[in-house]
């Protein structure tokens, strides 16, 4: 990079070393570019103002002039809250702090003038805004165009720097970047996406004069952003690609024929080929098979991963299959040792509660190479787990796997072993191809046939008594019921409570001996779980009431009402994964979603979504909306994405682009030899040296 980005932050007017150590420790400010790039988060047109008369009316959130005429604290104990009261010519309205109060108080100016910024809420039968932004009017700028909004500190805002100290010190530098910030873009590039120059659009986004502008500096930056992102990603794919050698499976081998011809319950369907082609692919070839398998609950991912397992098998490797909890792993292994009944492969199961004796068969087993398939839970990766011949890793329901554990079954050969990995959480594409840019994707878009979509609703508490009648109706057909309570750390003993009351409420709506009721959750043994799990799946209970214990994987298909109660408190994916529970039989399934009368908007989101569709893929995008990239794919994950200013939620199109635009560039310059790639290749090997460990994600 050019020195003069790398000039340290101290330097800038205005600034000095104690400001400096400031602006590093609080916000990672440390030299010029770290200023350039720490973008506003908002602009404010000066132009444009509502009254408070308007403020119950506005979909968006609202811009007022005003003063605060009183400040007054109120509530008690968790209920403690701060309000100011903030007047102009049309009306009062309270502004209201939950949270910060102190300081804020300490903060507002009786009597000045303010503008403010926020969005009006509905509490109890009163108006207020909710935690708003004010600036004084005294302190905004009075050149023409946009002002810039930053986000700051309490440390900062002390001295000096608050958004509009921020905003002095990037006036300041964007005087200096004349000539001096190197295009990095070819020009070809800039022309057939119309994109701004690279110095131009970090002017502007720091002092536009309206949004048009805003919008043309930020699509540039971005797309910079992302396009960089893709290369490094595909880069480190291509080097991972020529490193690592795979086992070859250079059969399908008898194991897999035998299987296929004389033993499979069903055809396959189409989809269910393609991705077993998609497979077979990078078996044969010595490629090492990282691939993600999408599909949605009851796609039939298990019989893809098994058929995979039998082609390691006749070739003469072993398989683990790991599963996220113990009840799943067991369900597995009894559907796979029932399929493969008569056929010579052995098969075993290994969670943590195996008795210490079986434990060491186990081992024995693996060690000599005698045992052909281990399927079970995490108790599979610990040390002492060895294998003579591991060639294939299948992973299911990755969500809940963390990338150390992905490579600590990577590393139980001194081959890597192939690795497969299932999800039922669908992951939009723009999402996957970018967390997921070093693996490959696989996605079983069909459902086996004959299943009938889940009919889902939305019920209130007051219509329990009917939902109860239907619950009836359904075990007179001789269905099966599930009602599931959440449960969550933080009030882990509220929910509780709430799942035994419910028990109770249903123990006495539906009494012995006419119905049989189950209850699951996390406070029971193993043993106990999975005794309780079996009387469900076996029939001799109608009823299963649980926690989300069940959610992953369950197979019972004569189950076909799925109850959630405080429906509000899921979130979306893991409400389709519960739903995904029934409609695995051949009967019409349903789904109601109970929850209480006052709900967010975005809970109301999340029920209408569930309501209006059964497509994992449709839902999943709703989610990344409501969510965001970080809660969806982890923090951790994210955070290594290290985004200044793209959004995976919201800019999914210049995510494909970007990722094509990649794909163009290294097919006709590799290396980024060219001239007109040089800044890029500087500014990825920067991005390589500063985050060395990225390429084991996934
Ligand atoms: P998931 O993708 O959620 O893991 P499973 O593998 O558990 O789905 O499959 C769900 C159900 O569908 C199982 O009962 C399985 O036997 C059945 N199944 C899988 N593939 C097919 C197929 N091709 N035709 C009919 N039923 C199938
Ligand atoms: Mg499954």
């Amino acid at each position: 990079m050019t020195p003069f980005l790398k000039t340290p932050i101290e330097y800038l007017k205005g600034v000095g070393p104690q400001r400096a150590e400031l602006l590093r420790s609080e916000i990672g400010v440390a030299t010029y570019e770290d200023l350039l790039y720490y973008f506003p988060f908002r602009y404010v047109d000066r132009s444009q103002f509502h009254k408070i008369s308007d403020l119950p009316f506005l979909e968006s959130s609202a811009q007022i002039k005003g003063r605060i005429v009183q400040v007054l604290d109120a509530g008690a104990g968790r209920g403690k809250k701060l309000i100011a009261k903030f007047q102009d010519e049309t009306g009062v309205i309270d502004l209201v702090w939950f949270q910060g109060a102190k300081w804020i108080k300490s903060q507002l100016k009786i009597g000045e003038e303010y503008q403010l910024y926020g969005r009006a809420k509905l509490y109890g039968s009163a108006w207020h805004v909710p935690h708003p932004e004010l600036i004084l009017i005294s302190e905004i700028t009075q050149h023409s165009g946009l002002q810039p909004i930053y986000s700051t500190t309490e440390k900062l805002s002390s001295k000096g720097l608050h958004s509009r100290g921020i905003e002095k010190l990037t006036a300041q530098l964007i005087k200096l970047i004349s000539a001096k910030i190197p295009e990095s873009l070819p020009e070809q590039l800039l022309q057939s996406k119309h994109l701004i120059a690279k110095e131009k659009a970090l002017f502007l986004v720091h002092k536009p004069l309206d949004f048009a502008q805003v919008q043309q500096a930020r699509n540039r930056l971005k797309f910079e952003e992302l396009l960089l992102l893709q290369l490094e990603l595909l880069l480190r794919k291509h080097i991972g690609m020529q490193k690592q050698k795979g086992f070859i499976f250079s059969e399908v081998g008898d194991a897999f024929n035998i299987f296929y011809n004389e033993y499979l319950p069903f055809p396959l369907t189409g989809a269910q080929k393609r991705v077993l082609k998609e497979i077979r692919q990078d078996v044969l070839h010595g490629k090492h098979m990282n691939r993600l398998i999408q599909g949605d609950v009851g796609s039939g991912k298990t019989l893809v991963a098994l058929l995979t397992m039998l082609m390691a098998a006749g070739n003469g490797y072993q398989a683990a299959l790991i599963a996220p909890t113990e009840i799943l792993a067991n369900q597995h292994y009894e559907t796979i040792a029932s399929l493969l009944e008569g056929l010579p492969i052995s098969i075993r199961l290994l969670t943590g509660s195996v008795k210490k004796k079986q434990r060491i068969e186990i081992h024995e087993s693996l060690e000599n190479g005698s045992l052909n398939f281990l399927i079970g839970t995490h108790a599979l990766m610990e040390e002492t787990v060895r294998f003579s011949n591991l060639g294939l890793v299948v992973i299911d329901e990755q969500h809940r796997f963390g990338v150390a554990q992905r490579a600590k079954m990577r590393a139980k050969n001194s081959t890597e072993p192939h690795i497969l990995v299932m999800t039922a959480t669908p992951i939009p594409r723009t999402l996957a191809m970018t967390f997921y840019g070093d693996l490959d994707v696989s996605v079983i878009d069909e459902l086996p046939p004959g299943r009938k979509p889940v009919t889902t609703v939305h019920r209130y508490e007051s219509h329990r008594l009917r939902v109860f009648g239907f619950i009836k109706e359904e075990v007179q057909k001789g269905r099966q019921v599930y009602v599931v309570y959440p449960l969550i750390q933080e009030s882990e003993t509220l929910d509780f409570n709430n799942l035994m009351s419910g028990f109770e409420a249903i123990s006495r709506a539906f009494p012995l001996p006419d119905y049989k009721i189950s209850m699951v959750h996390g406070k029971l043994k193993p043993e106990e779980k999975d005794f309780e799990m079996q009387r469900f799946v076996k029939g001799e209970t109608q009823i299963m009431v649980a926690t989300t214990v069940i959610e992953v994987g369950v197979n019972v298909p004569n189950a076909s009402v799925m109850i959630i109660e405080s429906a509000e408190r899921f979130g979306l994916s893991q409400l389709h994964q519960l739903r995904g529970r029934v409609g695995r039989g051949a009967e019409q399934s349903f789904c109601i979603l109970m929850t209480g009368d006052k709900l967010s908007k975005d809970s109301l989101k999340r029920l209408e979504t569930m309501v209006s569709t059964n497509d994992g893929f449709e839902i999943a995008e709703v989610d990344l909306q409501l969510r965001g990239p970080g809660d969806i794919m982890g923090t951790q994950q994210s955070g290594a994405l290290n985004l200044k200013i793209a959004d995976l939620a919201k800019d999914g199109e210049l995510v494909s682009e970007a990722r094509e635009e990649a794909r163009r560039i290294l097919t006709v310059d590799p290396s980024l030899n060219a001239n007109e790639h040089g800044m890029l290749r500087i500014m990825l090997s920067e991005v390589l040296r500063n985050k060395p460990d990225w390429g084991k994600i996934a």
